[in-house]
């Protein structure tokens, strides 16, 4: 393992300052620390709010990231509060929490993390804590003290395996008690404790410490096949996508039983190798390589054994059993060494694997996808290294179930911000290049969904993608090139959509056209185009999106943006309302049809949107004000003007209506239509 170190960097950084530093090149190496995982800490003179010195350990708060930590994460402890508790034979966690709480220097600093007297018990001035894979990949062994010593030597001890608090803390402490020439300390399934005079001195024997970890379980599995043999040869880049896109629906209805959730597609070299293997079923039910790990992954992943990963109905079949299986499993689980009085979790999986497929990862949003996504790519190789060197053990089933239902680690759950109206949540919109699409897809990121972006013009949508992601931090937004007239390239389109997020809750058919001209001049070209596009791009991507709702089974919401037309058609143009009155007919029909699936299809009906529209061309704007005798410039106003509350009509308007036929507070709205356009008297639905 390289060395992130830079004198150039630390250079006159101390205190805090440093720890901030060195934490973060820890946290940017996903194969020392995850998501959230390990700590860091100092020991520093200083004085209290009485001026009086005092000894001070500053350490990480519980629930930030050593990736992005910063010195505000930090908590300031009186140290002389914290070394007497060596002496106690026993503290309750609450207990704990309490005197830590008790100790902290500064009013509103974070709370202090659960491994804090860990490090208080340690006397050196630095000490780092990380969940190192390779450091895992030699303790999740049968006899992991053995393999320790034939790596370090009698420099390192290993802790046995228990839950973090007090006890795992005093046990440290004793350890380094019993031999204060030890350099190192070793938590059994868990990870590695480093320390040192200077915090390069503690950072560089965790690389040095890990790099001979790696080298040891290299040499120990080389020429070994530590998974076994390939049993499920992975298919091919595009037959395997078909198939994911294929099947994913249906895994998410099966995942979504309690909470809708998001799907993340990982088809890596790595993982079809791992989950095609003859080995990965029964390594994957052991049991996670660190605990940190269990709030995320849950203890075992999904495992889909399948023959025929080519068969995409034998597939699904065996993804509903599949999850069956595993919520039974789950729960006898949860019956059987919960503490009682406690509510069970979710008992579907987040992390499924699919011989010859891939992985899907479940979760609220992307972010929620990524973290059990990158977790368990790690967990992969540190399965093969273990099972390389040896065997690869995880702790006890019991010791499993007490990290997973400890409200200490499920504390860090209530520091997350709520969740927003659409979490959860799958979008697709068609036309979401144009005026109206644009703000009915930013509408609904912003109120946490998925978003599809979905248009003929790639180019303008992929830039708006850009935009809505890059504000977000997060791709909470993909761009798909639809022809919603063509049948192909609706399939390839929902296809992709499908692989992006997992599935689809809300579908909103947006992608529009106008012609004008009165019935006897309107060319034949003019009127097929306005049928192709208003009419049966409708039907196709209805269609599609119906198909996804209805594999899943977890309901769904279709919204059709109509227009006034519909009910209060206008000279020249015939092409237009004809195709959108078939539209909004089509929208009916499919609203009797899938009520009994638990989905809903609603219109909106705007009048005259003209922002960034590509319905109002310059041409359209022309004729429009040729049809009512006004100057061009006067067109907007004009339109302002007709509706009774004489108000312009805005993108923002229409998607406000969108938003709510869509969410769960219009549940008992279907085939209903809502007018955006002012108010027009011969327009009202009736
Ligand atoms: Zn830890």
């Amino acid at each position: 393992m390289e060395s992130l170190w830079s004198d150039r960097d630390a250079k006159g950084l101390a205190g805090v300052d440093l720890v901030v530093y060195t934490s973060r090149i820890i946290g940017t190496n996903p194969n020392l620390v995850l998501w959230g995982g390990g700590n860091s800490s100092i020991k520093v003179d200083g004085r209290d709010h009485t001026g009086t010195p005092v000894r001070i350990l500053w350490i990480k708060g519980s629930g930030s990231d050593m990736r992005t930590i910063a010195a505000k994460n930090f908590t300031p402890l009186r140290l002389d509060d914290l070394l007497p508790l060596m002496k106690r034979e026993a503290m309750t966690d609450e207990e704990m929490v309490a005197y830590q709480m008790k100790s902290v220097l500064e009013p509103g600093a974070p709370k202090p993390s659960i491994e804090t007297l860990l490090h208080a018990f340690l006397p050196s001035p630095h000490i780092y804590h990380t969940h190192a894979d390779a450091i895992c990949a030699l303790t999740d062994t049968p006899n992991s003290p053995k393999v320790v010593e034939e790596v370090y030597g009698k420099d390192v001890a290993v802790v046995d395996y228990i839950r973090p608090g007090f006890l795992l803390s005093k046990w440290v402490g004793e350890a380094y008690q019993k031999n204060p020439n030890l350099k190192a300390i070793i938590l059994d399934k868990h990870g590695l404790i480093t320390w040192g005079d200077t915090a390069k001195e503690a950072y560089e024997l965790t690389i040095s410490m890990v790099t001979k970890a790696e080298k040891y379980a290299a040499k120990k599995g080389r020429g070994k096949l530590a998974l076994g043999g390939l049993k499920a040869p992975a298919l091919s880049h595009a037959e395997r996508h078909a198939v994911a896109a294929e099947v994913a629906p249906t895994l998410r209805g099966e995942v979504s039983r309690k909470k809708r959730m998001v799907l993340q597609y990982e088809d890596a070299p790595a993982v079809l190798k791992f989950a095609g293997s003859e080995e990965a079923k029964r390594l994957t039910q052991i049991g996670p390589f660190t605990p940190d790990h269990l709030m995320h992954t849950k203890p075992w992943p999904l495992f889909v054994d399948t023959k025929k990963p080519d068969d995409p109905i034998r597939l699904r079949e065996k993804i509903r059993r599949g999850a069956e299986a595993y919520r039974e499993k789950y729960i006898a689980y949860f019956e059987k060494y919960k503490t009682p009085g406690v509510t069970m979790l979710d008992p579907n999986p987040r992390v499924v694997l699919i011989p010859g497929i891939g992985m899907f990862t479940t979760g609220k949003d992307r972010r929620a996808t990524r973290i059990p996504r990158d977790l368990y790519l790690h967990t992969m190789s540190v399965i093969q290294a273990a099972a390389g060197i040896e065997a690869y053990r995880s702790i006890t089933t019991r010791e499993i179930c007490d990290f997973e239902y400890w409200p200490m680690e499920n504390f860090k759950l209530t520091l997350l911000p709520p969740e927003k109206e659409f979490s959860r949540r799958i979008v697709l919109v068609t036309g979401a290049a144009g005026g109206i699409g644009r703000a009915i897809a930013t509408a609904f990121v912003e109120a946490g969904a998925m978003v599809v972006l979905t248009d003929i013009d790639l180019k303008k949508t992929q830039a708006l993608v850009d935009e809505i992601n890059q504000k977000a931090g997060e791709v909470n937004a993909t761009a798909v090139a639809m022809d919603v007239t063509d049948e192909k390239s609706v399939r390839r389109g929902f296809e992709q959509a499908v692989l992006a997020y997992g599935g689809l809750d809300i579908f909103i058919s947006n992608a529009g056209i106008a012609k004008t001209a009165p019935v006897d001049k309107l060319s034949l070209s003019d009127w097929e185009v306005s049928l192709a596009v208003n009419a049966t791009g409708h039907f196709l991507t209805s269609q599609s999106a119906l198909r996804i709702m209805k594999d899943q089974g977890i309901g769904g919401s279709v919204v059709v943006v109509a227009t006034k037309n519909v009910l209060a058609p206008g000279k020249d143009f015939g092409a237009y309302s004809a195709s959108k009155a078939a539209q909004a007919q089509l929208a009916r029909i499919m609203a009797i049809e899938n009520a009994g699936a638990g989905i809903r299809v609603n219109m909106v009906n705007p009048d005259g949107v003209f922002e960034n529209s590509g319905l109002w061309s310059p041409a359209i704007r022309e004729e429009r004000a040729r049809a009512h005798g006004i100057p061009v410039e006067q067109v907007e106003d004009f339109y302002a003007k007709r509706n009774l509350l004489q108000m312009k009509i805005t993108a923002r308007d229409v998607a406000e209506s969108v938003l709510f036929l869509a969410s769960d507070r219009a549940a008992k709205t279907t085939g209903a239509m809502i007018p955006v356009d002012g108010g027009v008297r011969e327009a009202f639905p009736r």
